[in-house]
């Protein structure tokens, strides 16, 4: 049988840029994309999903390429009326990103599961890949400051990632149970690759690996496990990762995510300029052009991880 699937393990942002390289390289809907719900939150009586609608929206050419977030030509009346009223305005929700909001709200209250409504918003937005949340039950990730234990979007979007952390936790997890459509990707005897995107390793990759069996099938799977860096000569391209590894006493370096990511993971696509520095950490190392400035980079740097897959699989 042809292995033509791919599964991909994505954040907002960076993982985003990449699912939708691969969506464009691969044929049809042979990507199945699982998104991190840890940074999920109630909002204004709304259920917000940050990273999945940031997928939605960016593999559905509806993001707003300046942000890295929310919608395109969006309009801020809901948020400037909002503020009149004296109301909550630390999170921005734009008007169109609002409808989302509302309507995964309204149907979440009626009872139909998160992963049913992104499947079907999905396909409202005509994107072939398949997008999964990585378990239909609620995890919430926190952090530990020196203000105490915070909410993951209160640390990250009101107080800008400005206090130190010390510690994550991905609460719920441990009760999290995996979804069907993540199990069946995993166990599916035509998958290729796994893939898991350039984002933050702590709060996008790890909330994901939390949720048990998912290591266990990753491993089991038998298949090219390819990580690619969010870390580019030690900085983050974009939000805190690298300022999150300094405080939590790790290395801000390409290397220093590859070992936090250990033996999951085979081959390790990381910047030209990372490339010396992992040289030595018994895995491939594939170096390219690890930021992903334009549509072409993105479709580059997807076929780069999957030839690296393919490679590894070639070598076993
Ligand atoms: P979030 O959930 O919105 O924070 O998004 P992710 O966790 O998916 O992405 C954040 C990470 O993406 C950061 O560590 C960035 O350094 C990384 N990132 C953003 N753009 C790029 C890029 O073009 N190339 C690479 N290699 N990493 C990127």
């Amino acid at each position: 049988m042809a292995k033509d699937r791919v599964l991909a393990l994505s954040g907002g942002v960076g993982g985003a840029k990449l699912a939708l390289g691969l969506g464009r390289v691969l044929p049809g809907d042979a990507l199945t994309i699982v998104a991190n719900t840890g940074d999920d939150f109630q909002h204004l009586g709304l259920s917000i999903s940050p990273d999945l609608d940031t997928l939605l929206y960016t593999l559905g050419g509806l993001d707003n390429s300046a942000t890295g977030w929310g919608q395109r030509d969006e309009t801020w009346n809901f948020m400037t009326a909002l503020k009149k009223l004296g109301g909550e305005a630390w999170f921005q929700l734009g008007d169109r990103d609002l409808a989302t909001h509302v309507e995964r709200t309204r149907r979440l209250a009626a009872g139909e599961p998160l992963s049913s409504i992104i499947d079907n918003f999905r396909n409202r937005f005509g994107i072939a890949a398949r997008i999964l949340p990585m378990s239909d039950d609620k995890v919430r990730t926190r952090v530990k400051t020196v203000e105490g234990w915070l909410d993951f979007q209160d640390y990250f979007v009101r107080q800008q990632c400005r206090p130190a952390i010390s510690d994550i936790t991905f609460a719920g997890a441990a009760d999290a149970t995996m979804l069907p459509g993540f199990r069946d990707a995993l166990t599916d005897n035509s998958l290729r690759a796994i893939i898991v995107c350039p984002s933050n390793p702590f709060i996008s990759i790890e909330p994901i690996l939390a949720v048990p069996g998912v290591r266990s099938a990753i491993r089991e799977a038998e298949v090219p496990v390819i990580a690619i860096s969010p870390i580019i000569g030690g900085q983050a391209v974009k939000g805190p990762t690298a300022k999150m590894m300094k405080e939590l006493g790790i290395e801000a370096s390409a290397a220093a995510v590859a070992r936090r990511y250990g033996d999951l993971i085979d081959a390790y696509v990381v910047d030209h300029a990372d490339a010396e520095s992992c040289a030595n950490l018994g895995m491939t190392i594939v170096p390219a052009k690890a930021l992903m400035e334009t549509i072409e980079d993105r479709e580059a740097l997807a076929r780069i991880a999957l030839d690296a897959a393919d490679q590894v699989m070639a070598a076993a």
